[in-house]
């Protein structure tokens, strides 16, 4: 789950790392009264979205009056951002931050993630920060730093100071740096994050130590124990099949081919998917349905990959264990008689009452043209792949 800059800003400021004030608004008029009562002669406008990249993009801007504020805005909340993050399609923009200006010395980066090749979560930092951090990372990756946290204890103080030191941080600020660093790990224990990063961490010309950009994700399984976090997704912000799936419990990622995939178990989908692309199609989407699918969430399965307009034909692939076989067929017949299946629709069941099933679905193909029954995996992803031609 991901969470907006201003709302990462506060959970930052939350836990003792120094951001500077900021007003969030949802006009042009708003922004310029932001500007007067924030009273800096500079201030930054900046578009609140889920992507990063907007400085290269144009939607962070510095301004130095209320008209241009006003402007900055007005072109921000009219126009969609795209940036290497977003697609060609890119990501509306509905709420913006503006910011008392900083004048930046020095842009640093700093990260908590999960590095998966050590399976621990890792601080990384570099002097190097800012908008070319992913140049820099590819280019130059010495000059990012890398420090595990300990799975118990987290980052301490020791490595904190390490990392301080290396950056280049001298004196008062190389403690202030170390501190904040075992702040932004707290935060990332504790709000179950899977990224939490300040890019830039800037020192500016007056040499205070401030957070200018805020980014956190969060694991979706541990957010059933924070409320609060949950509260701060902006659906706008996502697309409208993902939102569906997820109030559906259902494990749903939108690909590029043409054949929509309904599975159930994470394992079985995979293979699936493997399977149309080993007969010559590409799958439109992963969707595992879950072990314990009820019927309604099968039929809001259907009704997700049917709205999907790429969707040539589709293969149902399901081992009746918990979900057993006769419910799926019911669901099946259910959804098809409510959204209509206008496209083929391949079976492949196995498992508890698959003989049940199977009449289930011979009964109502009168009903159901395009349906069609395949005796096992091999046999349904040709026949699906045939069928969408
Ligand atoms: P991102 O491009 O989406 O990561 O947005 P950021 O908030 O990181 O802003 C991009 C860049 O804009 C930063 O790396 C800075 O160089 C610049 N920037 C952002 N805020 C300020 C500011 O207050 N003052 C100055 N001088 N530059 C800023
Ligand atoms: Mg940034």
């Amino acid at each position: 789950m991901k969470i907006h800059e201003y709302q990462a800003r506060q959970i930052l400021s939350e836990n003792g790392i120094p951001v500077p004030a900021a007003e969030v608004v949802r006009s042009p008029e708003e922004a310029g009264v932001a500007y007067k009562k924030l009273n800096s002669p500079m201030c930054v406008v900046k578009a609140q979205v889920y992507a990063g990249g907007r400085g290269k993009a144009g939607f962070v801007k510095l301004v130095r009056s209320a008209d241009e504020a006003r402007a900055a805005a007005k072109f921000m909340l009219g126009n969609r951002m795209v940036s290497p993050q977003t697609g060609p399609e890119g990501v509306s923009v509905s709420v913006l931050l503006v910011a008392p200006g900083v004048n930046i010395a020095h842009e640093y980066y700093l990260g908590v993630t999960v590095d998966r090749g050590r399976n621990t979560a890792t601080m990384i930092a570099s002097a190097q920060g800012g908008v070319e951090i992913e140049e820099v990372a590819r280019k130059t990756p010495e000059k990012l730093l890398k420090e595990p946290l300990h799975p118990l204890i987290g980052l301490q103080g020791f490595q904190a100071r390490d990392i301080a030191y290396r950056l280049g941080f001298k004196d008062k600020l190389a403690g202030e740096a170390a501190k904040l660093m075992m702040n932004l790990c707290k935060v990332f224990l504790k709000t179950d994050a899977s990224l939490a990063e300040i890019n830039p961490l800037v020192v500016s010309k007056e040499g205070q130590l401030l957070a200018i950009d805020a980014k956190i994700n969060f694991d979706d399984n541990a957010m059933f124990r924070h409320p609060e976090i949950q509260a701060m997704a902006d659906e706008s912000q996502e697309k409208p099949l993902d939102v569906r799936a997820r109030k559906a419990d259902l494990n749903y990622i939108a690909l590029d081919g043409t054949i929509g995939c309904l599975v159930n178990g994470a394992g079985l989908a995979m293979s699936t998917m493997d399977i149309i692309k080993l007969h010559g199609a590409e799958p439109a989407n992963f969707l595992d349905v879950g072990g314990s699918v009820t019927p309604e969430g099968a039929i809001e399965a259907f009704r997700i990959i049917l709205s999907d307009s790429k969707v040539k034909g589709i293969l149902v692939n399901i081992f009746g264990g918990i979900a057993k076989c006769d419910t799926i067929a019911s669901a099946l017949v259910t959804a098809g008689r409510e959204v209509g299946f206008k496209v083929p629709v391949v079976v492949r069941l196995e498992g508890t009452n698959v003989d049940r099933a199977r009449e289930i679905l011979d009964d109502a193909k009168g009903e159901l043209p395009t349906l069609t029954t395949a005796t096992d995996l091999t046999d349904a992803a040709k026949k699906v792949v045939a069928a969408v031609g």
